[in-house]
């Protein structure tokens, strides 16, 4: 590829200098990728390159630890957050999803939570470990709520465009002008490199707020004390941004949609668990699982073990999301494999069943 060919013609003297050009290059391409479906402009200065999007949740809970201060996060979450304030002494407090609700946030939870000491509220979207897509207008209330209480908004948009349902992908950027929106996103989901460690920070901030409190800078200096996004993959990353065939994202939001529809239908045959709302982004499926129906199971993580140890299907036990007795499927499987699964899952619900399910 070009980048290495372009790698290998500097002189050792010509590297370091180039590094910071490319950086500087690899931030306004992530502007204008991000900027494509903003009402307003991105600058090279409101974006932060970051090894992963995990990454960015680290910096971003460090950033905003100080003495005192808390963090809203969803429930049922993605757990990064809660481990990465509790490790910089961040508190922090959990809002609800609804799931009769199609997993929207509980926004009256929300101003029931936030106190003076609230710095900001998190949202994935669209969501692990939920499967849902946010409306526009559940995003403007959102913002709205936000403004109310004075906080920011962290939105994890890390499966931008995974949506294959009805409603569209929208970008919480889009409401920046109501409350200050730090996105936080990389290339992991939505390309499928995981590995390649390339993820950002974008304040999509129009009116500056996050400029004038500081928080950029002390983005910029938590990242000067931090590792740095691998340097060959942001050779690439202008490319990967600009370049894209549609035709890969197509395909992959069809794979994505059928193994939605597949995982939804096997668990409407499995009767001791039930999904609320099917699936229309990210990769995974929320379910209940109802104990009354089984025999010999104590709980989630004891219907994990089990069906791990008994079926070979890996299945994540809500209770490390933050939801007891709930399950989070992953649908990003082979649609075959994804079959064979969920019979797998459904034969041992049969066979833990109570006797009365047996006759
Ligand atoms: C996978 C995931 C991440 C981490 O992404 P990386 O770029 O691989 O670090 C962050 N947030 C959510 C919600 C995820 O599912």
């Amino acid at each position: 590829p070009q980048f290495l060919l372009c790698f290998n013609q500097q002189s050792t003297t010509a590297r370091t200098s180039s590094k910071r050009v490319d950086t500087m290059c690899c931030c306004s391409a992530v502007a204008a990728y991000l900027s494509r479906e903003l009402p307003y402009e991105l600058s090279t200065g409101d974006v932060f390159l970051t090894a992963g999007c995990n990454h960015a949740i680290e910096i971003m809970m460090a950033v905003l630890a100080s003495p005192g201060a808390n963090v809203l996060v969803p429930r049922p979450g993605y757990p990064m957050y809660e481990a990465r304030a509790a490790l910089c002494g961040l508190e922090f407090r959990r809002f609800d999803l609804l799931p009769e609700k199609e997993w929207e946030v509980d926004l009256d939870g929300v101003e029931a939570l936030a106190d003076e000491n609230t710095v900001a509220m998190v949202i994935v979207n669209p969501n692990n470990p939920c499967g849902c897509v946010y409306s526009y207008d559940h995003l403007a209330k959102i913002a709205e709520t936000a403004r109310k209480l004075g906080i920011m908004v962290i939105s994890d948009e890390v499966y931008d465009h995974c949506a294959f349902g009805s409603k569209p992908f929208v970008p919480m950027g889009v409401l920046g002008e109501i409350a200050p929106v730090v996105t936080i996103g990389g290339i992991s989901k939505r390309w499928m490199v995981p590995g390649w460690r390339l993820g950002w920070i974008a304040a999509t901030d129009p009116k500056g707020v996050l400029r004038d409190k500081n928080v950029l800078q002390s983005i910029m200096s938590y990242c000067a004390i931090s590792v740095d996004a691998v340097t060959f993959v942001q050779g690439a990353l202008p490319q990967i941004l600009a370049n894209t065939d549609k035709a890969f994202f197509e395909k992959a939001m069809e794979v994505m949609r059928e193994a939605a529809e597949i995982c939804y239908r096997k668990v409407e045959g499995i009767e001791c668990i039930t999904c609320p709302h099917k699936p229309e982004g990210s990769m995974f499926v929320m379910v209940k699982l109802d104990l009354s129906c089984l025999d010999g199971i104590a709980d989630d993580v004891d219907f994990c073990t089990k069906v791990a140890r008994e079926e070979s299907v890996v299945i994540c036990p809500g209770s490390g999301l933050g939801m007891k007795n709930w399950l989070r499927i992953t649908f990003a499987v082979d649609p075959g494999l994804l079959e064979d699964g969920m019979e797998r899952v459904k034969s041992f619900c049969q066979r833990h069943g109570k006797a009365k399910e047996l006759k």
